[in-house]
C-alpha cells in the first residue's frame, strides 16, 4: 500500500499536539530517524544509468496515481475504507533497483504527490499524517533496499546478469523487509493512539497483507523490467490502476454489507444470508434444521441516560464482539438496529441453538466499559429469544423471526436477563435483573 492508518480508527483527534504524549514522542522519533537515514544515504554513490531508471519509476507512479485519483477521491469521502494507495508496487521497485539516496527520493516524490493530488483536500488527514506516513514509507524503503544491497541483488539486477536462487531469495527478502517495518511502524502508532479492538486493527486483516504481499510481487518484476529496460515498466501502470479499481469496489462492497458501528453485518445483508441459508436447508434432506435468534439489550437506554450516547456506542461494539466470540463458526451476526442484534444458526439442534444463545448472555455479562468518567458500565444484560425450523413450523424467514421476536417479548416479560425458546411454555414471572452499574467517582 503501504500500509498506513485508517482515517477512523475510532479517533479524530489525530492532531499532532494532541496526541498522547508517548504517541507524539514516537511520531517525533520516527520523522528524526527517517531524516537522519535519509542523510546518511547521501554517502552511497549514484552510479551512471540510476537516473534513467528514476525517472521511469517515478513517471510510473505518478501517471498511476493520475489514473486513480477518482478512486482515491471516493476512498476519501468513505473515510472509514482501510486507506489503500498501491504505492509499494513502485516503492519496492525503486528500494531493488537505484542507490538508497534515489529510492528514497522516489519514495518522498510519490508521498509528496500524493499529498498534492489527494491528502491536501482531506480534513481527516492533516499535513503531519502524511510527513508521518512519509517517513514510515521511508524507513520502509530503506529496508529494502539494505536488503537488496546486502544481498546482492541490485548490483547484479544493474549488470543484467542472470538471476540465481540466491536473488530470489534477495528479492523475497527485500520485499519482507519493507512489510515489516511498515507493518510494525503502522502497528505501534496504533497501539499508541487508539485502543485497538484486535490484532487485525493493529497488522491489518489477512487480506490486507495479501494485498500487500501482491504488490511487492509485482514491484519485484517492476525492478526486473526496469533493468532489463526501464520503459519496460510502464505496462504495470495499467496493472496498478486495475488492482486500484478491483480493492476500491471490494472494499465499498464491503462497507455496504457492514453496520459501521459494530462491525457486523447490516440488517439487510443478514437478512439476504439468512434468507439463502432458510432456502438451502429447505432443499436438503429431512432433519436438517436452521435457528435464529433475535438479542435486545436490556435497559440499554439507562446506560446512554446515565454515561451517554457515546459511551453506548462503545457498548454496543463490545457486545458485538461479545456475541461473535460466543457462536460457532459459520453462524452470521447481524445488528437489526437500535440495541438488537440478530444471529443466524445453520444446522443446528434446538438444544444446541439454546447453548449458544446461553453462551452469549454469559459472554455479554462479562462486558465492562470505562465510560472515560471515572464510571464503568458492567452488569449487562439481554433478552433472547430463540426459534429453529422446522421444530417451530414456520417455513418463511419472516416467521421464524416473528417466532423468534415473540419468544424475546416473554424474555422481556419474564424478567429479562434470559433466553426462551419459540413454543416454550412460560414458567413463572421473575423479578426484573439488576441492571446497570452506576458509575463510581474514581474507579
Ligand atoms: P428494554 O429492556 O425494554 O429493551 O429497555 P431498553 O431501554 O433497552 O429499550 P428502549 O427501546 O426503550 O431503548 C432503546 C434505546 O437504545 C433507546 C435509544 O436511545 C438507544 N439506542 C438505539 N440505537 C442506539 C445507538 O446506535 N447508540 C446508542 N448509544 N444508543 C442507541
Ligand atoms: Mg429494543
Ligand atoms: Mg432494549
Amino acid at each position: 500500500m503501504g500500509r498506513t492508518r485508517p482515517a477512523s480508527s475510532g479517533e479524530r483527534r489525530w492532531k499532532l499536539w494532541s496526541l498522547p504524549r508517548r504517541a507524539l514522542v514516537y511520531v517525533l522519533l520516527v520523522e528524526l530517524l527517517a531524516a537522519v537515514a535519509v542523510v546518511a544515504t547521501t554517502a552511497w554513490p549514484v552510479p551512471d544509468g540510476s537516473w534513467t531508471a528514476f525517472a521511469v519509476l517515478a513517471g510510473c507512479a505518478a501517471l498511476h496515481l493520475h489514473c486513480s485519483r477518482w478512486i482515491e477521491r471516493v476512498r476519501r469521502d468513505h473515510s472509514h475504507l482501510p486507506h489503500v494507495d498501491l504505492c509499494s508496487i513502485w516503492i519496492v521497485a525503486g528500494a531493488l533497483v537505484l542507490p538508497p539516496v534515489l529510492a528514497v527520493a522516489h519514495t518522498a516524490l510519490i508521498y509528496l504527490h500524493r499529498w498534492w493530488v489527494v491528502g491536501r483536500w482531506d480534513t481527516s488527514r492533516p499535513p503531519h499524517r502524511c510527513v508521518f506516513t512519509t517517513a514510515m514509507m521511508v524507513l520502509a524503503t530503506l529496508a529494502a533496499s539494505t536488503v537488496a544491497g546486502v544481498t546482492g541483488l541490485r548490483d547484479r539486477l544493474r549488470a543484467g546478469e542472470p538471476g540465481t536462487v540466491l536473488d530470489l531469495v534477495g528479492l523475497v527478502g527485500a520485499g519482507t523487509a519493507q512489510w515489516l517495518v511498515n507493518t510494525a511502524l503502522v502497528a505501534a502508532v496504533i497501539l499508541l493512539t487508539v485502543r485497538p479492538r484486535s490484532v487485525k486493527d493493529s497488522i491489518g486483516s489477512a487480506g490486507d497483507n495479501l494485498l500487500e504481499a501482491g504488490q511487492l510481487a509485482l514491484g519485484g518484476f517492476v525492478a526486473l523490467a526496469v533493468a532489463w529496460s526501464p520503459l519496460f515498466a510502464l505496462p504495470m501502470v495499467v496493472a496498478a490502476v486495475a488492482l486500484h479499481r478491483t480493492v476500491l469496489i471490494h472494499q465499498l462492497e464491503l462497507a455496504a454489507r457492514t453496520d459501521t458501528k459494530t462491525g457486523l453485518l447490516n440488517a439487510e445483508a443478514w437478512h439476504l444470508q439468512a434468507r439463502l441459508e432458510l432456502q438451502r436447508t429447505h432443499r436438503r434432506p429431512p432433519g436438517a434444521a436452521v435457528g435464529v435468534c433475535m438479542i435486545d439489550v436490556d435497559h440499554f437506554k439507562d446506560i446512554n441516560d446515565t454515561h451517554g450516547h457515546q459511551t453506548g456506542d462503545v457498548v454496543l461494539r463490545r457486545m458485538a464482539e461479545a456475541l461473535e466470540r460466543a457462536v460457532r463458526r459459520g453462524d452470521s451476526v447481524g445488528r437489526f438496529g437500535g440495541e438488537e442484534f440478530a444471529v443466524l444458526l445453520p444446522d443446528v439442534r434446538p438444544d444446541e441453538a439454546r447453548a449458544v444463545a446461553e453462551r452469549m448472555r454469559a459472554e455479554v455479562h462479562r462486558v465492562r466499559v470505562d465510560d472515560g468518567a471515572g464510571g464503568t458500565v458492567g452488569g449487562l444484560t439481554v433478552s433472547i429469544g430463540v426459534a429453529v425450523w422446522p421444530e417451530v413450523a414456520e417455513d418463511t424467514l419472516e416467521g421464524l423471526l416473528a417466532a423468534a421476536d415473540s419468544a424475546l417479548y416473554d424474555a422481556k416479560r419474564l424478567g429479562r436477563d434470559q433466553v426462551r425458546a419459540a413454543g416454550e411454555h412460560r414458567p413463572p414471572h421473575r423479578p426484573p435483573a439488576v441492571r446497570v452499574q452506576r458509575p463510581v467517582p474514581g474507579v
